[in-house]
């Protein structure tokens, strides 16, 4: 179990800075499980995804948190609503920041069923988001690892933390179900 302090560290701790701290022999003191709550959201990100298949978009769920509540959900809509850029990300950036009142995203987290694409990577950035957490990786264009590597880009001024593979499978199968049955 966790102290107090350790506990709000591993609650923000990616699963890359672990590994920068295991490096630094302090691994010993920090989890690499996903939070309880984080698979709820996750699991809320997978239903908006779900749903985008129901309605013929490409299976992508993203969830914004802030402070432990949802502030906006969506699947993509780029189809439903003729925009390239309608991904579930965007959609659900421009929700949360017509909530807050405020463009930039203090203190949220984005919970997105696949590694964002350069267009989200870039959203996510001039958000300034502080934490985005996905469950599978795009090989074909995922821009955290994949393909790029925006939101941790040393060039930047912001820095994301990221955390991956959570509920992995689940949203690999999903999207690897849609483009199968379009096979
Ligand atoms: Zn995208």
């Amino acid at each position: 179990m966790f102290g107090g302090a350790s506990w709000i560290n591993a609650r923000s701790l990616s699963v890359w800075s672990v590994g920068r701290l295991l490096r630094h022999g302090l691994a010993a003191c920090y989890s690499l499980r996903a939070m309880d709550g984080e698979l709820e959201f996750m699991q809320l990100a997978l239903e908006e995804g779900r749903g985008a298949a129901l309605a013929g978009e490409v299976p992508v769920g993203a969830v914004l948190v802030r402070a432990g509540e949802v502030i906006a959900r969506s699947g993509n809509r780029t189809i439903r609503d003729c925009d390239p850029t309608a991904h579930a990300e965007i959609v659900v950036l421009r929700e949360g920041a017509r909530k807050i009142g405020n463009y930039r995203l203090i203190g949220t987290t984005l919970y997105v069923t696949i590694e964002p694409c350069s267009m989200c990577a870039g959203a996510i950035i001039q958000a300034r988001v502080p934490r985005v957490v996905y469950g599978c990786d795009d090989p074909k264009g995922g821009a955290v690892r994949s393909c790029f590597e925006i939101l941790t880009h040393p060039r930047l001024n912001h820095q994301v933390e990221v955390t991956s593979g959570v509920l992995s499978n689940e949203c690999a199968a999903l999207i690897q179900a849609f483009f199968a049955e379009r096979r």
